[in-house]
């Protein structure tokens, strides 16, 4: 579907990204919004796209949401950011006041299952039903797809919180979750690895240093459980850290090792680099994931 365009937000925590593109990914226009109080923002979001949408209609626009979000359709708070810590944002209605503005389909999703989306229709997933994209950078969370329906149980998935093996004797740092402690983003986030070594970015830290090791144990023992409990297809890793040259090529024999033969599947057992790979869409991957939802709103009419 080239010849329609949509509208795209990709919504963090620092900041607004903001895109128009067509209905095969290739995005046209963007712009940067800082994130401050909805009433602050919003305004200026719908600016952004009017301007666009009265020279050229968009067919409908995509919200890929930092959480909590509430995707229960059957919710009156459907499309509801429900209670970030950001001041304005607790109970705060982002798909409703988007569709009121321009009175167009909107899709509505967290962020790591919009970029998961983004790689289904562009990217590293294409033709699969069942994926997971997992970005570790400020925070550690994971989104994707179970026989062809985005994750959405109870609430949406929460992967970044799980508990790892955590051998004090080699890592005495505590982790910096503030519900946790030492969940897998408590111990391997970005701001982890800073605190831990006491530098300013992860980046930092100097190839080949042992913090490195630690991070490719504990990333590797997160992605064999989601290999086990979600037998996922593909494994897209992305965020901030992943960018590290040489991370993803640590993690791989090291999942490979931890799962010891039992998942007796090529993927793994002959082609993990296949299994375990960065986005196919790289830094696009949130923006596209925005436009994916997009499209998706505009196919459903709603
Ligand atoms: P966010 O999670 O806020 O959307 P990122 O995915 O860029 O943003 O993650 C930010 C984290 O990733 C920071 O802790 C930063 O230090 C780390 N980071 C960003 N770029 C790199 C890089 N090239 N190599 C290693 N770490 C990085
Ligand atoms: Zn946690």
């Amino acid at each position: 579907m080239k010849d329609i365009l949509l509208g795209g937000i990709e919504a963090g925590g620092t900041k607004f990204c903001c895109a128009v593109g067509d209905g095969e990914g290739n995005i046209v226009n963007e712009t940067v919004i800082p994130t401050g109080h909805p009433d602050v923002t919003l305004p200026k979001v719908i600016e952004y796209f009017a301007a666009v949408h009265d020279k050229t209609p968009l067919s409908a626009i995509g919200i890929a949401s930092f959480g909590p979000v509430e995707l229960n359709r059957d919710s009156e708070f459907y499309g509801f950011t429900t209670t970030p810590p950001k001041p304005g944002w607790k109970m705060f209605d982002f798909a409703g006041t988007l569709r009121k503005a321009f009175g167009l389909p909107v899709g509505f999703n967290t962020d790591v299952n919009a970029a998961a989306l983004g790689e289904f229709r562009w990217g590293a997933a294409a033709g699969l039903d069942t994926f997971i994209y997992i970005t570790i950078g400020t925070g550690i969370g994971g989104g994707g797809m179970v026989a062809g329906n985005l994750m959405h149980g109870l609430i949406h998935p929460e992967m970044g919180h799980i508990l790892i093996p955590h051998n004090r004797l080699r890592d005495p740092f505590n982790g910096v979750c503030p519900y946790h402690g030492n969940c897998l983003e408590g111990l391997a986030s970005g701001p982890s690895i800073q605190k831990r070594w006491g530098i300013e970015k992860a980046s930092d830290l100097p190839p080949g240093h042992p913090g490195w090791e630690l991070e490719a144990d504990y990333l590797a023992h997160a992605f064999a459980c989601y290999a086990l409990m979600i037998s996922p297809k593909r494994i897209i890793a992305g965020g901030g850290v992943m960018k590290t040259p040489g991370l993803i090529e640590m993690i791989r024999p090291r999942v490979r090792k931890l799962l010891n033969g039992y998942v007796k599947h090529e993927m793994i057992l002959e082609k993990i680099d296949e299994y375990i790979v960065p986005p196919g869409l790289g830094d696009r991957a949130g923006a596209c994931g925005a436009l994916a939802l997009a499209e998706r709103a505009y196919i459903k009419g709603r």
